[in-house]
């Protein structure tokens, strides 16, 4: 059987957006060059750091061997070079075999030849740089079809529009900004580093480079008191902006974030899981004249249901929302439990007579178990997530 190198590696940071779930997954830079939004606990405590060209290729040469290592082994294993199920197989039971060797065979075998750039700011390099590691990216590695990456909108909006056009013509075609808000009061208490405007000038740059643009937003991120501002605000610029994807990913305050102490300090008061889902109808139902899709496809979001594109399923989405705001407050309770021990992914199961009944039993041991009032226990339940 074709040996497979060990030892052979390339690098890769610690987190993707959900919709990356099937890309090979590369860092160009580590780490977030700004660090400071006081809800994110992912690099804190971790410097950033630049990668030179030389090393980026080097990871993309070592992508490349790795393919032709696992298509080597599928000849033979007389699978004719494609990656099936007998090669991914042989891969992961395989003792050569590393982290590496693993996700490019799942890569090859889900084929959706898509690349996510890692860390957190990627168009921090030098344009030039970036193109060039693209354009290599795509020499190397043949069938590519997507590549994306995070990026600030403070950064995005020191580009001008012809460095966005070079590297979209470089491969780039789809950026993620963590918008998380619209409001200026909420992105300078959470430190965002970007104000509503450049989050605008940003994303209709990108847009008008010819990219994909996705808009994360975070329900819960102004608090009780920032809650109404936050969602009108928030509604109002992506209606300037009208992405292409406008992707819910609802605030968790872990302790190891900045926010903690604000809420310890009475400085912010987080909302309560209903009313995260109002907040999100206030934003929803202002967005006018968008045809944007909403995703809700992270786990830290109660309603993973209210998804569409605009305009035609904005009803469906209210229709959602409104569904699990008029349901009775106990069946609020068993579904939150459900969704936050991640059972349910859907509002209906609950009527489910099994489910219902699973649920109250767990109800009632895990707050005996844990001695947990039954917030404290689906807050505990909904953190394990972060
Ligand atoms: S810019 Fe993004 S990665 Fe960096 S601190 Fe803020 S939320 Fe975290």
């Amino acid at each position: 059987m074709t040996v497979l190198t060990r030892g052979l590696s390339f690098e890769q940071g610690p987190i993707r957006p959900p919709s990356e779930a099937s890309s090979l997954l590369l860092r160009f830079t580590r780490n977030c060059p700004w660090n400071k939004c006081t809800f994110c606990p992912v690099y804190k405590g971790t410097p950033f750091e630049r990668r030179s060209l030389r090393e980026i290729k080097k990871d993309i040469d070592a992508v490349a061997q790795i393919i032709d290592e696992i298509k080597a082994l599928s000849w033979s294993l007389g699978e004719g070079g494609e990656v099936t199920e007998p090669v991914v197989r042989a891969i992961m039971t395989s003792n050569t075999a590393g982290h590496c060797h693993r996700h490019v065979a799942a890569w090859l075998y889900w084929g959706t030849g898509h690349v996510f750039i890692q860390d957190a700011n990627s168009l921090i390099m030098k344009t030039d740089d970036l193109a060039e590691a693209l354009r290599y990216l795509k020499e190397r590695i043949r069938g590519i079809t997507r590549i994306t990456s995070y990026a600030r909108s403070s950064t995005l909006s020191r580009k001008s529009l012809e460095e966005l056009k070079i590297l979209k013509e470089a491969g780039l075609s789809r950026i993620h900004v963590g918008m998380e808000s619209g409001s200026d009061k909420v992105l300078a208490f959470v430190k965002k580093g970007a104000t509503a405007k450049q989050h605008v000038d940003a994303g209709l740059k990108v847009i008008e480079a010819g990219m994909t643009l996705s808009e994360y937003i975070m329900p819960g991120l102004g608090g009780k008191e920032m809650t109404f501002e936050h969602a009108v605000e928030t509604a109002r610029v992506l209606n300037e902006i009208n992405p292409h994807f406008i992707r819910l990913r609802s605030l968790r305050i872990p302790p190891v974030v900045p926010l903690y102490e604000d809420v310890q300090k009475g400085r912010f008061t987080p909302l309560h899981d209903d009313e995260v889902v109002r907040e999100i109808r206030i934003m929803i139902e202002r967005l006018e004249g968008v045809t944007s899709t909403l995703t809700s496809d992270h786990i830290m979001n109660l309603l993973e249901e209210v998804q569409g594109t605009f305009p035609e399923d904005k009803p469906k989405m209210l229709a959602v929302i409104d569904e699990y705001l008029e349901l009775p407050e106990h069946d609020k309770l068993l579904f939150r439990l459900g969704r936050r021990g991640g059972t349910l992914r859907s509002i209906r199961q609950i009527y489910d007579p099994d489910v219902r009944s699973r649920l109250e039993v767990a109800l009632k041991e895990l707050t005996t178990e844990t001695g947990f009032d039954v917030e404290t226990l689906i807050k505990e339940l909904a953190d394990r997530y972060i």
